[in-house]
Order: structure tokens, then sequence, then C-alpha cells
């Protein structure tokens, strides 16, 4: 049944274009941060001319003093938001900037979550969990692919228990973001291909997600059209310019979607692959998005030939299921052109897959899934996948 999310949350300012990273310095100024905590990786931190360097050119422009955390790791853990936090107290910080992709903006996020909201991060799993708000938070996106810089959630690996957990609320989105495609040219080709891919798979679980509704659609449906055309293009060359951008559109229009209408099995089934595996969240997804999908095409076959035919497929004279069908068969087939490695490549083991079913079903992302499974049917979906 169609449930429809009805509390609709946009970014709350988003700079958009090739160069607006130049724009940050007065931005942090105009809002009185006057020690922000860079929150980002060693790797982007040295990169010459790369985001940080570049976002530290214009805090100095505009006289904004800053501190770094730079040990973020991918599928950010409960122990880099608590380095972080520590920092920022230590060094008397006032609000924090993240640079980065989604494991950048989260471990900001969790920062700020833990400076305001209690210590222990993990107790605050679920949705709107949040009493107070989040220092001033500005994200510098550097991947088109999560979102995470305008989205209401956090998502952090709890390395104990080797489980990925979200805390959703209106509070974690970030006050100002920036998507400036410049920065995005020299992401490399598999993180590239991950990345789009995981943006793919926001837009296709908000299209036929329960809680759906038609301003989630259009977002939906013009991110995949721009994914489909424009994915390949960005990993054939990384410095297409044009493409960079469109990736960069497509995400943004995916984060407005799946912020509101929530997601489906592939992210819940994802979320085990990250957490157990430590394997990179887009070709998680992307790994298992055709197989789940083919799965749930009986709720919905429509919204299936609908997404057939936003991705370019000819479906004209087919009947509802042969077109639904060729969503699957255009899923696999961006994907093999993008060099998706598939669940088995990712390290999984089918040992494991009673626990990761398991745990799948009680991730926040199950509930809205077009079509109900049980444990037995994650498990034939987690087996379907890896073969
Ligand atoms: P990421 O942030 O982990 O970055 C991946 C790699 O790309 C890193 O090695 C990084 O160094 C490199 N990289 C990033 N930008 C670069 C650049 N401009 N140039 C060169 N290299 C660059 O990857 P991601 O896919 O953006 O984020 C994944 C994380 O986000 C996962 O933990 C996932 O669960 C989470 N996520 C969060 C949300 C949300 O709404 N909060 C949504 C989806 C996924």
């Amino acid at each position: 049944m169609v449930e429809p999310n009805t509390d609709f949350m946009m970014p709350n300012v988003n700079f958009f274009g090739p160069g607006v990273i130049k724009k940050i310095g007065d931005r942090a100024k105009l809002l009185g941060m006057k020690k922000p905590l860079i929150v980002t990786e060693k790797f982007l931190r040295n990169m010459e001319n790369g985001p940080v360097k570049q976002t530290e050119a214009s805090l100095k422009a505009s006289g904004v003093d800053y501190i770094f955390y730079d040990n973020v790791e991918p599928n950010p853990k409960v122990r880099n938001v608590e380095e972080g936090k520590k920092i920022y107290l230590d060094s008397g910080c006032d609000s924090i900037i993240s640079v980065g992709g989604g494991s950048s903006h989260d471990c900001a996020k969790g920062i700020g979550i833990v400076l305001t909201n209690g210590d222990d991060i993990t107790k605050l799993a679920g949705i709107d969990t949040l009493k107070n708000p989040l220092p001033p938070l500005l994200a510098v996106n550097t991947t088109a692919g999560t979102a995470s810089e305008i989205t209401r959630h956090d998502v952090i690996t709890n390395e104990e228990t080797k489980l990925k957990f979200v805390v959703i609320s209106w509070r974690n989105v970030p006050l100002v973001s920036f998507n400036d495609p410049l920065l995005m040219l020299d992401v490399p080709k598999g993180m590239t291909a991950a990345t789009g891919m995981d943006a793919l798979t926001h837009c296709v679980e908000s299209y036929v997600s329960t809680h759906r509704n038609d301003i989630t659609d259009g977002q939906a449906i013009q991110g995949i059209k721009l994914i489909c055309k424009y994915l390949p293009q960005a990993y054939a060359d990384g410095h297409n310019v044009e493409a960079r951008t469109k990736m960069a559109e497509a995400s943004l229009l995916a984060g407005m979607a799946f912020n509101n209408a929530d997601l489906g099995y592939v992210h819940a089934m994802a979320h085990q692959l990250g957490g157990q595996y430590d394997a990179p969240h887009g070709e998680c997804c992307a790994s298992l998005m055709p197989t789940v999908e083919k799965w749930n095409i009986i709720s919905a076959p429509e919204r299936f030939a609908d997404i057939a035919r936003f991705m370019g497929e000819d479906v004209d004279g087919l009947n509802v299921w042969d077109a639904a069908q060729k969503a699957i068969d255009a899923l696999e087939r961006i994907s093999k052109q993008v060099g998706i490695r598939t669940v088995k490549e990712l390290g999984a083991k089918p040992e494991d897959f009673d626990l990761l079913a398991t745990n799948a079903l009680k991730d926040g992302n199950a509930g809205s899934n077009p079509r109900k499974g049980n444990k037995q049917d994650i498990i034939d979906l987690f087996t379907e996948a890896y073969n």
C-alpha cells in the first residue's frame, strides 16, 4: 500500500555550479563562524589544489580561522565521531565544515550530534531522536552520490557490532551546502561508478517506495534520466565538466527524492555488506539492485515499466511485464558499463547471509520497500546476487 510522506524537506541553502566553492569563506563569516572544525580525510587534505585547499583559500581570504579533524574513514566509524568531538572541544571550535563525500559529511553530522545530544551516538539511531540543534554545519560535497550534504540522514558504522546505523532527523541537514562539479573532476573511476550508482539506487528506490509522492516522483524521474545519460560519460572521462555537472545535479535530485520518499531493501541489504565487509557503499547498492528490483516487480509492474522508459529502453508494444523486465536489463547493463563488482567480489560470504538478512529486516530502510519479504526471502536475494 502506498502511504506517501507528507512532510517535504528541502536543503536549507545549496550553492551549485562550477566555482561556487569560492563563496564558502563569506558564508562562514556571514554565519559568525569563528573557528570551524574542518572534517575530512587525509587524502583530500593533501590533494594539490583539491577541495580542502580551495576551502582553506576561501576561508583565509575571509579571515576565518579553522582546525582540522582529517582522520575520517570510509563508512565512518563511531571512533571517528568521538575523535572529532575531542578535537572540537580541545580546540574551542564553534562550528563544523565537512569536506568530502558521504563519509566526511556523515562523520561531521555525527560529531555535531554527540556535541549537543549526548555522548553515545549508537543510542540515537532511529527517527527524530535528536532533541537539540547541532552546531552550525557547512558541507562541501566532492562526490556525486550520497547527497548527504543535503539530507537528514547520518549513517555511522558501529565497529563492535559491524552494523551500520542511521540517525534520521531534520536537525542533521547542513545549514549551507556546496556542490561544485570542478571539485569532482579527479574522483577516481571506480568511485565515480560507485557513487553514481548510489544516486541511481536512490532514484529507483524512491520511485517505487511506498512513501513516494508526486514531488519525489518528479525528482527521481529526472535523476534517472540524467544518470543514465551522464554517468557513463563521467566514467569514460572524469574531466568532462558537463558530465560531472549533470551528475552533481542528478545526485541532488536523488537526495531530495529519498530524503522524503525513503528507500527500500537495496539499501537495507547494502548497509549489511558495508557494515560487515567495509565495502564501498555505492557498489554494495549497485551489486544488489538488479536482483532486488526484479523481485520487486510484482508489487508495481507499471512503475518498473516507467523506469525502463526513463532509462532509454524501447518498450513500445511490450506488455507491462516485459517492459518492466527491460528496466532490470538496463540496470545490469549500466552496472557492467561502469565496472561494478559482484556481491561475491565485494567479499561477501554465504555463511553470513542468515545474519545479514536478520539485520537487513531491522534496517530503517526496509519499511518502505514495495514488496514485503521474510528472512528467507532476503537470504535468497543475497544468494541470487552472490551467484
Ligand atoms: P566516501 O565519502 O567514502 O569517499 C569515497 C572515496 O572517494 C574516498 O577514498 C575519497 O578519498 C575519494 N574522494 C572523494 N572525493 C574525491 C575527490 N573530489 N577527488 C578524489 N577523490 C575523492 O564515499 P561516498 O560514496 O560519497 O560516501 C559513502 C558513505 O556515505 C557511506 O558510509 C554511506 O553509507 C553514506 N551515505 C550517506 C547518506 C546520507 O544521506 N547521509 C546517503 C547515502 C550514503
